[in-house]
């Protein structure tokens, strides 16, 4: 029997309540058995989360001003769980040594780590499994990338498939032995590693929403939840803009081929979605409508230019020197275009335009702002006939106009670059074309 590895997120281990229903959802499919849990997160709108309340603590305790109110919110919070769940996983002897290592001088990387540790702790007493400590087998360099022997050492101490484990999210150790965290989210990434040390039939990602949405929820009232997604679609879509789950979970599990599911813990009979290797079917002709605002475009003309040897080179070029990377460029016989985030542009813009004038000498060369990049992304797109038509036209009675439009090399998406002001409308009128024909 294949194992599947399910990571719980902050909301769904919030409280003692969530944690029953963690229970309730192992015990529901034996696959189940190995438990990635994330800090507990917030239980309504105001409540702080605890990986905040750590960072506080930390930064507080760097700044010699004691870390009381944090310390004690926390201590509550994990006190509570266990009282609540009527188990004994030593949370007050715990709490106490960690006091004394923030007093101490422990790293802000060591105290953040602490969240995913209570819970797991408390995870491992209450579904009485197996504690794994990442710290021992989980090894990143400093940019946090995860060393491959990481997955056979956590594989081994995880390989007793009649055994439930339960490994905190989050962190691992640097190539010295000391405890490092992921960026903020990466639990994550904890439960793709897991999942790929061992090569489980699936990767769950247990959280508060019943799947990924086809569209922004705040510019689409009720957008559907896509069934199915594959890597390739969702990389396109979280680079534009798509909140979806950490952009780095992806790589352990895609090159293992490992499937994802998004699962809603609150709702877990919800199909969710079912993020796959490779596209077999779907209900709509795109996977989704994702765009970010805030780009500038850079225009050229040039006669011939296509006969210039070197020209986008020198262009590019340009951009460079200045350690600006670009979005897209697309070109025609005698113009091109390059896009560029205004965040890369800054101050720089006219200088930029200065010196690509004296580098390729267009005949014409422009730079226009307030641009919003829309992406619609889908496996199938660029092979069915007529959808470039339906961005036309939806866009056309929608009274958008189109500054751009760019097929990607990937042959799975169309950007479509329109006026900031026409972003949102933009949007819903590609979705009404696409989704709800
Ligand atoms: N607890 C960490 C955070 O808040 C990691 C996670 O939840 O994925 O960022």
């Amino acid at each position: 029997m294949g194992r599947i590895a399910s990571k719980f997120g902050g909301t769904s281990v919030a409280d003692a309540n969530q944690f029953r229903k963690i229970r309730d959802i192992v015990t529901a499919d034996p696959r189940r058995r190995v438990i990635v849990p994330s800090a507990p997160g917030k239980r309504h709108k105001e409540d702080p989360k605890v990986t905040d309340l750590l960072y506080l603590c930390h930064e507080m305790a760097v700044a010699k001003t004691g870390f009381v109110t944090p310390f004690n919110q926390l201590r509550d919070r994990f006190l509570e769980i266990e009282k609540d769940l009527g188990v004994d996983a030593g949370m007050a002897a715990e709490l106490a040594t960690f006091h004394r290592e923030v007093e101490a001088g422990a790293t802000r990387d060591f105290v953040a780590s602490r969240g995913e540790y209570f819970s797991g702790r408390l995870m491992a007493a209450f579904l009485g499994a197996v504690f794994i400590d990442p710290a021992d087998y989980v090894v990143m360099d400093a940019a946090g990338n995860v060393q491959p022997q990481s997955y056979a050492a956590l594989g081994n101490a995880m390989a007793d498939e009649t055994k439930l484990y339960v490994m905190p999210g989050f962190y691992g150790r640097d190539l010295h032995g000391k405890v490092k965290t992921f960026s903020r989210g990466g639990s994550d990434i904890s439960g793709a590693i897991a999942a790929r040390a061992v090569m489980a039939e699936m990767y769950e990602n247990w959280t508060d929403v019943s799947g990924l949405l086809m569209a922004d929820p705040r510019i689409v009232q009720n957008p559907c939840h896509m069934d199915q997604v594959t890597y390739r679609e969702i990389r396109e879509l979280s680079y534009m803009g798509a909140s979806v789950f950490h952009d780095e979970a992806i790589l352990p599990v895609r090159e293992a081929k490992i499937p994802i599911t998004i699962k809603n813990t609150n709702r877990p009979l919800d199909p969710g979605t079912v993020i796959v290797p490779k596209f077999t079917e779907s209900k709509y002709k795109i996977a989704g409508i994702a765009g970010k605002k805030h780009f500038s475009m850079i225009n050229l003309e040039k006669s011939l230019m296509n006969k210039e040897v070197g020209f986008v080179h020198n262009v590019l070029g340009v951009l460079a020197m200045h350690g600006i990377s670009f979005e897209h460029c697309p070109t025609s016989i005698d113009s091109m275009s390059v896009i560029v985030d205004d965040k890369q542009m800054e101050e720089k813009g006219e200088l930029v335009m200065e010196e690509i004038r004296r580098a390729v000498n267009p005949d014409k060369i422009e730079l226009l702002g307030d641009l919003a990049l829309i992406a619609v992304v889908g496996e199938e797109l660029v092979a069915t006939v007529g959808m470039a038509a339906l961005v036309f036209d939806s866009l056309r009675d929608a009274g958008v106009n189109i500054r751009v439009i760019n097929q990607g090399a990937s042959e799975m998406n169309i950007i479509i670059g329109v006026k900031e002001d026409d972003y949102e409308k933009a949007v819903r009128a590609l979705y009404a074309a696409f989704v709800k024909l």
